[in-house]
């Protein structure tokens, strides 16, 4: 069954490349391998660099001496470890990520987990590589899925498993939809998702799991996420998205 979906995955991503041969998102220039961004456009995405939040992966301008705050992670307790985006905010990667939710670009998954592939040049995230930790995806509601037609992080996570030689299980479900949160404050985000998930499958074995999500913004979901997975016994939880928000 497994492997009849992936054949059927591969068919029809070589008929999308058929039908929409791929190009630069930047300038244009058509582009093989199903990759959206040629290599001179690709090198010019901005990664995250230092000086950034050791929480979320915000970046600071400038130099910044000794523990600084991030505004976002002040006064906050996650149950994550870290949270770790592979690019920061800029005009090209926001560009893909929202063609890729809104316009239902599913064939952007590959170039998304390209750019999110940096985050693990972080020294932070070697020990999930060595011990192959799962990467699951945040989960989205059957009535969200129904409407976009396939979850993002998902599409994410499986080309960034291939990349890295990790697993991908998706081990978290989402029990009850929650209303969309872009304007609730973080206390009522944090409210509105409580609860909404649970482990689909017996998660004890793994010493630590990466969660997977397009984009980083206050952490609310992957907080709720972290919280579920570590309630289940997993011992490291850390969060690698494509973009910090
Ligand atoms: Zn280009
Ligand atoms: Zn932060």
């Amino acid at each position: 069954m497994a492997e009849s979906a992936g054949i059927l995955r591969t068919w029809f991503s070589g008929l999308l490349d058929w039908v929409f041969p791929t190009s630069c998102q930047g300038c244009g220039e058509d582009t093989k391998d199903g990759i959206f961004l040629c290599e001179d456009c690709l090198a010019a995405v901005p990664s995250i660099h230092d000086p950034f939040c050791a929480q979320c992966s915000e970046v600071f301008p400038g130099r910044i001496e000794g523990p600084f705050e991030c505004p976002n992670c002040r006064d906050q307790t996650f149950a994550f470890d870290f949270a770790r985006s592979g690019v920061v905010r800029s005009n090209l990667a926001m560009e893909l990520i929202h063609e890729f939710k809104y316009l239902r670009r599913i064939q952007h998954g590959r170039t998304l987990a390209l750019l999110a592939r940096r985050a693990f040049d972080d020294p932070r995230l070697a020990r999930a590589l060595k011990e192959k930790w799962p990467l699951i995806p945040v989960p989205l509601h059957r009535r969200r899925m129904g409407w976009r037609q396939f979850n993002q992080a998902e599409e994410i996570a499986r080309p960034l498993g291939k990349m890295l030689g990790l697993p991908v299980i998706s081990a978290l479900k989402r029990i009850r939809p929650t209303p969309t949160q872009t304007r609730l404050s973080r206390s009522q985000r944090q409210k509105n998702l409580k609860g909404a998930f649970v482990v689909a499958r017996s998660a004890k074995d793994w010493p630590g799991v990466i969660l997977i999500d397009d984009v980083f913004t206050t952490g609310s979901t992957v907080h709720e996420c972290a919280r579920t997975l570590r309630a289940a016994g997993i011992q490291n939880v850390v969060v690698v998205t494509v973009m910090r928000g």
